[in-house]
């Protein structure tokens, strides 16, 4: 069966083009999929844009549109076992985490199943009773989605789920590396009853099936999560048609740790900040940004833990986390460590590939790092943890802010009013208090600074996919007479 999804039918790649999907935990060939290129993702768009101008869905009434989402819940659940393999086979990831992500993208398509009729616009008071004034939202139209290959079906859901709850058709292009579970995806919108053209499905590489999403005068929004520079290519080309855009790009978190904190859950918790999916989470607490007094003995703890994380494939029911997504992604973080010792890093864990199969890089740590080096500015997005030293309060904030980025970060302290007032002095779009990672649909995720622009889960992400219009009825029109002469 094909697999490009277009005006509700299952297509072939137009120029024939095929791509084999690897499991990144021994390279091992799982699926070959359609390749589109230009033309497919441009035939995708004008059957959305069809499926958007003429078609039921934008009109189709609130509660059938959440009744639809619920539905989506529902059969994700249901194909829960089937979801979770595809999305280990393509990333490596522990089968125990794929679960974790499709009950994560469940709860994603209930919340805004919640949220379709939740604010539908209001009444403004003009003081005229010949006239009746609102405000009321409208989809945005056509929306481009493309997402990266960390969490794959997890970044798909958070912008599928609301396009769908505004009433907006859309063209997904998910990453190349992991297109299974989007594939998969589509099969249920599609049974769950969603007309054909308002989900579409394109796969590809970026420059080619990806492009034509942010550059096409029919594509009224495009949405992208991914890395910076992608981030930054997509903005510039959008402004050509001067479309909306929703950026959700990387970050250089810090994960900040007072010598009062908790000792043995601050360095539990630093552990699974950098080293959780091996460090490819866009939030992951890569800096560790941890007071002079206390340095030492946390740094010497870590690296002991970090030295006995168990490597391991997706069923392999004693690995702790999983290879990288691929032998380039693994080529890009060995070379950036090798920069961060060139630049004065001290080596204390990790840094040397394993030999055998799979695209596996051990839980490292780099102490010692100075601002102004390129380990504290760029993402490594791999098990990679820098370590920096603070004084006292003023200096640790500094040091969190020291980053072009502002996706999120942490700050340990048993001082609940300092803990307080460095949440509220960081940059960044989300703050843990004596934690890390934890988020819920229910609340805004997004970045400061080059992290992003506009938000997605919580009320603003369903906004990003709406309009806003005003509509004024004059209710007793009649002759002004402002031009008496004519
Ligand atoms: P990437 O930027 O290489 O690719 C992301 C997506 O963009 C893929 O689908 C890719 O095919 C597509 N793409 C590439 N070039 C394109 C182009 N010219 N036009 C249109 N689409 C194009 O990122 P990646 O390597 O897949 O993911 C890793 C990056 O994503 C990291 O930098 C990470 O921080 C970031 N990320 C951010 C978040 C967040 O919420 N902020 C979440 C996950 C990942």
């Amino acid at each position: 069966m094909p697999e490009l999804y277009i005006g509700g039918r299952w297509e072939s790649a137009r120029a024939g083009g095929r791509r084999e999907i690897r499991c990144p935990a021994d390279g091992a060939v799982v699926s070959t999929v359609d390749e589109a290129t230009r033309e497919d993702t441009e035939a995708a768009i004008a059957a959305a844009r069809t499926a958007f101008d003429t078609g039921p869905w934008p009109r189709t009434p609130a509660s059938e549109r959440a009744a639809l989402l619920l539905k989506v819940a529902e059969l994700l659940q249901r194909d829960k076992a089937e979801f979770a393999r595809a999305e280990s086979l393509d990333t490596g990831k522990r089968l125990v985490e794929s679960e974790y992500d499709i009950d994560d993208v469940t709860a994603c398509f209930r919340y805004f199943a919640s949220q379709v009729g939740a604010e539908s616009g209001r009444v403004v008071d003009t003081g005229n009773p010949d006239v009746l004034s609102r405000v009321v939202h409208e989809p945005i139209g056509v929306c481009g989605l493309i997402t990266p290959w960390n969490y794959p079906l997890l970044q798909t859901s958070w912008k599928v789920a609301p396009a769908l709850a505004a009433g907006c058709a859309f063209v997904l292009k998910p990453s190349e590396l992991t297109p299974s579970t989007a594939i998969l995806l589509m099969r249920l919108l599609d049974e769950a009853g969603l007309p054909p053209g308002v989900a579409n499905l394109v796969l590809g590489a970026g420059p080619e099936a990806g492009a034509p999403l942010s550059e096409h005068p029919d594509v009224d929004l495009v949405s992208f999560t991914g890395g910076l520079a992608t981030g930054q290519r997509i903005m510039a080309s959008a402004a050509a048609t001067v479309k909306k855009v929703a950026l959700e790009l990387g970050g250089k978190n810090p994960n900040i740790v007072f010598a009062d904190a908790d000792f043995e859950t601050a360095v539990d918790y630093a552990l699974t900040a950098i080293f959780l999916h091996s460090g490819q989470v866009c939030s992951a607490g890569a800096r560790l940004i941890v007071q002079d007094e206390l340095h030492d003995r946390f740094v010497d703890e870590l690296v002991r833990r970090a030295s006995t994380i168990r490597l391991g494939g997706p069923f392999d029911e004693k690995a702790e986390t999983g290879p990288l997504i691929s032998e380039a992604h693994r080529a890009k973080v060995e070379a950036y460590v090798a920069t961060g010792i060139a630049e004065g890093a001290v080596l204390r864990c990790g840094g040397i590939v394993p030999e055998g199969i799979g695209f596996y890089y051990p839980p490292t740590i780099l102490d010692e790092c100075r601002s102004g080096m390129t380990v504290l500015r760029e993402e490594s997005f791999g098990p990679v943890l820098t370590v920096e030293r603070f004084t006292d309060e003023d200096d640790a904030v500094r040091l969190g802010n020291d980053t072009d980025y502002g996706l999120a970060g942490a700050v340990w302290t048993t001082d609940a009013g300092r803990a307080q007032r460095v949440a509220a002095r960081l940059r960044h779009g989300t703050v843990w208090i004596n934690d890390y990672h934890p988020y819920v649909p229910q609340a805004e995720w997004g970045g400061f600074k080059r992290s992003g622009v506009g938000r997605e889960l919580g009320p603003s992400g369903l906004e990003e996919y709406r309009e806003t219009k005003h509509v004024w009825q004059n209710l007793n029109p009649e002759p002004q007479n402002w031009f008496a002469g004519s």
